[in-house]
């Protein structure tokens, strides 16, 4: 049996806990969940991001997250989305292939499709394709244009729930190193390209944002067991909920999931 037990409880709590007396009756529009692979919660300290830089001014955030074990992109957003540990999502390995079985757990989309959001993923890895399930109304793969889908998708009319996820910095990180200067220029590019899908969202008000990622990475290597590797940076907006700004309490990605319901379902939603 695994102990799901984490300090994690504090920060949910604390992040949501005086939603009930202040959020009454007001209803997201946009719940957007941006997964930036491969952040090192260091960049957030030094890499030019105003974006994300004012979002974190006026959200709550923790650079204390951990990934999976491994720390591996697939491995790490299965346990985001199903709120289950690899052994029990049964989600052991980091691959998958277009004809591949699917995630076979609920996952956050069947969360949000339960509260009547219309529901968009957008990925730019491929193998993320595995956490397609038929709680998803619009999901696209594309490497380059996954940013642009969302935005395009939120500007529809509707309540939306949105999982993006963008690459770059895995790309980066293994060729010229975490916290190098060229990663760092990468998440700055990251942060610029974000910039009219957040002021979107923010213009459309009762909106519900978060920055996260699924590992980090040390010199030019991830997914080991190196402490590095695990890192992960939390970050939550919101204009409806009210989010305490708490720093760097401890938080684990199988938690995803629980925080992000608890959130949703507060009242009002
Ligand atoms: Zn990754």
């Amino acid at each position: 049996m695994v102990n799901r037990t984490s300090l994690l409880a504090a920060l949910i709590f604390t992040l949501i806990g005086s939603t009930a007396t202040t959020a009454a009756a007001r209803q997201f529009n946009n719940v957007v969940i941006i997964s930036i692979d491969a952040l090192h919660p260091e960049a957030l300290k030094s890499a030019q991001i105003p974006t994300i830089n004012k979002l974190m001014q006026t959200g709550a955030y923790t650079l204390d997250g951990r990934s999976t074990e491994p720390p591996k992109t697939l491995i790490a957003h299965t346990a985001m989305f199903t709120g289950l540990f690899p052994v029990e999502s049964g989600k052991l390995d980091n691959d998958w292939m277009p004809g591949e079985a699917t995630v076979k757990h609920e996952t956050i989309f069947d969360d949000a499709k339960g509260k009547n959001f219309k529901t968009g993923y957008f990925f730019s890895k491929e193998k993320l394709g595995y956490l397609v399930n038929k709680a998803i109304d619009v999901q696209a793969w594309s490497p380059d244009g996954a940013v642009d889908l969302a935005e395009t998708f939120i500007k529809t009319d509707g309540r939306h729930f949105v999982f993006l996820h963008i690459s770059g910095l895995d790309q980066v990180g293994p060729e010229y190193g975490w916290l190098s200067p060229e990663y760092l220029e990468e998440l700055s590019f990251i942060d610029d390209y974000l910039t009219p899908l957040v002021e979107t969202v923010i213009g459309k008000q009762n909106y519900l944002l978060i920055v996260t990622s699924d590992h980090a990475g040390h010199d030019k290597i991830h997914g080991s067991d190196h402490p590095e590797d695990y890192r992960l940076p939390l970050l939550i907006c919101s204009d409806t909920v009210v989010v305490q700004p708490v720093k760097d309490r401890p938080f684990s990605i199988v938690n995803f999931r629980e925080m992000l319901a608890g959130m949703i379902n507060a009242p009002g939603h």
